[in-house]
């Protein structure tokens, strides 16, 4: 028998890289965060600074790394957080509009851009 990783259907989620987040459920809902990495095939995301878990490190003195506890991200499921309007300072939803022949995504309750 072979150990399939189960994966889920890959569509393209609400945030991307870069994006400020906020998130909606769990220990630190209602903080924000930058989406540091988002893994597309599992739905989900890493946010800088959130979801923090500690993990063990085994030291490896040949890659230069001292063993102990460390803080980490865990990756959060992208429907549980919001993207985060830096200008109206609220979790909003995006409308996607035509800029200059480019497609930008606008929030919906300020009409910001949130691509500069
Ligand atoms: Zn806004």
């Amino acid at each position: 028998m072979k150990n399939k990783k189960k994966t889920v259907e890959a569509h393209n989620l609400h945030v991307k890289r870069g994006d400020r987040v906020i998130m909606t459920s769990g220990k630190d809902k209602g903080k924000t965060g930058n989406v540091k990495k988002v893994i597309k095939s599992e739905n989900k995301i890493i946010v800088e600074g959130l979801n923090m878990v500690t993990k063990a490190q085994r030291p490896n003195p040949m890659a230069g790394i001292q063993g102990g506890l460390n803080k980490i991200e865990a990756p959060v499921d992208s429907s549980k957080v919001m993207l985060y309007c830096m200008a109206c300072e609220k979790a909003t939803r995006v409308k996607r509009e035509i800029v200059d022949g480019k497609k930008v995504r606008v929030c919906k309750k300020c009409g910001q851009q949130i691509d500069a």
